[in-house]
C-alpha cells in the first residue's frame, strides 16, 4: 500500500510540475497535460519491458525497475521460481511413479474419464499388445475387445477381478482389476495369474482323477460286503458287527467320492448347455417325496408355491442343490420337525426357492463359512447323520452356475431358512 501511495502522490507532483511550468510560460492545462502525458509514456514502457519478458525471455532476471513496477516485477520472478521448482518436484514424483511402474511385473493402464489410453508399462505392451504411439488416445475397449472385458468396465463394479485369456496370447491367462480415481478416471491392473491357473486346473483335476478311480474299488468293497452282510447270521457275532460298521463306512466313502465328483464336474464344466425352463413345482414334489423317505416320514414336509414363472436352468443340478438343502433340514432337525418348501416371486421380478425348517438353527458365526468345502457347525453330528461336509459347497457351485445367490438366515433354537434368489433374467412368465 506504501508503494501504492507513493505512485500516486508521483503524478500528483507531477501535474502540479506540469501546471506551476505551464503557468510561469501561460498555459497551465498544456503544462498539466504534459505532466500527465510524461507519467503515460513512463508506465507504457514498463508495462512494454513487462510483456517483453514474459513472451520473451520468462526464464531471465526481470527488467531492472524502480518503485511499484520493481516490485512487481521482483514479485512474479519470486512467483515464476517457486512454482518452477514446484514444477519440476512434481516431475521427478511422476518420473519415478512411472518408472516404479515400468519396474513392476503386472500391467498398469491409466485411462482418462472417456476411458481413453492416457499412459502405460512395458508389461501392458507385452501382455495386452498396446503399442506406444498408435494407441495413445483409444478408447480401452477398441483394444481389449472380449465382450466380457467390455461388459466388466461397463458395468462400473469392480469389486471382483475379471479372469481372462491374453488378447494377444491364447495360453495366457490374465486377472484385470480395475479401479476408479480422482475425476472418474481409471486405473486398469491386468496380473499373469497363468501358473495359478494352471496349479488350480491340476488340483481339481487330481481330485476328479482320484474320486474317478476311488469308484471301482469302493464299489467292489460294497457289492462283497452287502453279500456278507446278507450272511450275517452264518458268522459269529463279533465278524457280524464288524460288517456292518465297514458297510456303513463303505456307504459313507462312496457318498463322499459322489460328491467329490460332483463338485469337481460342477467346477470343470462351463455348463450351460442343458439349461430350459423348469416348472419348479414337480421338481419340489419329487424332492418332498425324497426328503420323507430320508427322514422315515417322522418330519412334515410342505410346499409352497407363491410363482407361477418357470425357472430356466439344469434339472439336474437344481434337483440336486435343493435336494441337499431339504436332505439337511431333515437331518438337522428332531423328528416331528416342520419343514417347508416355498418357491416365491420377489418384488424385483426375481424369484426364490426357500427351504426352512423349525429346528434348532445355527448361530450366527458360522453362517459365513457354511458353504466351504468340510466346513461343519458340528462335527460329530454331521458324521453320525452320513453328511460329508460338501452338501452347501454343491449348492453354491450350482447357484454360482445359474447366477444365483444363497441367503441364510437362522438364529439358534430358531430354525434355519435357506433361500437361493435367482434374478429376473432366469425367471420365464409364460403368461
Ligand atoms: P454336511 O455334509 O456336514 O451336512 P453341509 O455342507 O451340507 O455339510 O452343511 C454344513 C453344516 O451346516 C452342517 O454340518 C450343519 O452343521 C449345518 N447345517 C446345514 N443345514 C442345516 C439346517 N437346516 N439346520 C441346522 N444346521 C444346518
Amino acid at each position: 500500500m506504501r508503494l501504492w501511495s507513493r505512485e500516486i502522490w508521483r503524478i500528483v507532483w507531477l501535474a502540479i510540475l506540469g501546471i506551476s511550468l505551464g503557468w510561469l510560460l501561460g498555459y497551465p492545462w498544456l503544462g498539466l497535460a504534459g505532466g500527465l502525458l510524461f507519467c503515460l509514456v513512463y508506465h507504457l514502457r514498463q508495462l512494454r519491458a513487462l510483456y517483453q519478458w514474459l513472451t520473451l525471455h520468462p526464464h531471465d532476471e526481470p527488467p531492472a525497475a524502480k518503485g511499484m513496477w520493481g516490485e512487481l516485477f521482483d514479485r512474479l520472478y519470486r512467483y515464476q521460481k517457486s512454482q518452477r521448482i514446484t514444477q519440476n518436484r512434481l516431475r521427478a514424483t511422476l518420473a519415478r511413479i512411472q518408472e516404479s511402474s515400468e519396474a513392476m511385473r503386472d500391467s498398469v493402464v491409466m485411462l482418462d474419464r472417456h476411458g481413453d489410453l492416457e499412459w502405460w508399462n512395458s508389461a501392458a505392451t507385452d501382455m495386452l499388445g498396446l503399442q506406444t504411439a498408435h494407441d495413445r488416445g483409444q478408447h480401452i475397449t477398441n483394444l481389449l475387445r472380449d465382450p466380457r472385458f467390455i461388459s466388466y468396465f461397463n458395468a462400473r463394479e469392480y469389486g471382483e477381478p475379471l479372469t481372462l485369456t491374453s488378447p494377444i496370447d491364447e495360453r495366457r491367462i490374465l486377472q484385470y482389476q480395475i479401479t476408479l480415481y480422482g475425476d472418474d478416471e481409471r486405473l486398469v491392473m491386468a496380473r499373469d495369474i497363468t501358473r495359478l491357473h494352471r496349479l488350480e486346473q491340476m488340483r481339481r483335476d487330481f481330485v476328479a482323477n482320484v474320486s474317478h478311480e476311488l469308484r471301482t474299488p469302493l464299489t467292489v468293497l460294497s457289492g462283497y460286503l452287502e453279500t456278507y452282510g446278507d450272511l450275517k447270521e452264518l458268522l459269529p457275532p463279533r465278524l457280524g458287527k464288524g460288517i456292518g460298521q465297514m458297510e456303513e463306512q463303505t456307504k459313507r466313502m462312496q457318498n463322499l467320492v459322489n460328491d467329490l465328483l460332483l463338485l469337481s464336474r460342477l467346477e470343470i464344466d462351463r455348463g450351460g448347455e442343458d439349461h430350459q425352463p423348469l416348472a419348479v413345482g414337480p421338481m419340489l414334489e419329487s424332492i418332498r417325496r425324497d426328503a420323507l423317505a430320508l427322514s422315515h416320514q417322522q418330519h412334515s414336509v410342505q410346499i409352497i408355491l407363491d410363482c407361477e414363472a418357470r425357472l430356466v436352468g439344469s434339472e439336474q443340478e437344481l434337483r440336486s442343490a435343493i435336494s441337499n438343502l431339504a436332505f439337511n433340514a431333515v437331518r438337522y432337525t428332531p423328528a416331528g420337525s416342520q419343514i417347508t418348501l416355498r418357491w416365491a416371486a420377489m418384488p424385483n421380478g426375481s424369484a426364490c426357492i426357500e427351504v426352512d425348517d423349525d429346528g434348532e438353527g445355527i448361530d450366527p458365526v458360522h453362517i459365513p463359512r457354511l458353504t466351504e468345502r468340510f466346513y461343519r457347525v458340528d462335527k460329530g453330528r454331521s458324521t453320525a447323520t452320513g453328511g460329508t461336509g460338501l452338501g452347501l459347497a454343491i449348492v453354491k457351485h450350482v447357484l454360482l452356475r445359474h447366477d444365483a445367490l444363497l441367503q441364510v438366515e437362522s438364529l439358534p433354537g430358531e430354525g434355519a431358512l435357506f433361500r437361493c434368489v435367482f434374478p429376473p433374467a432366469r425367471v420365464v412368465n409364460d403368461a
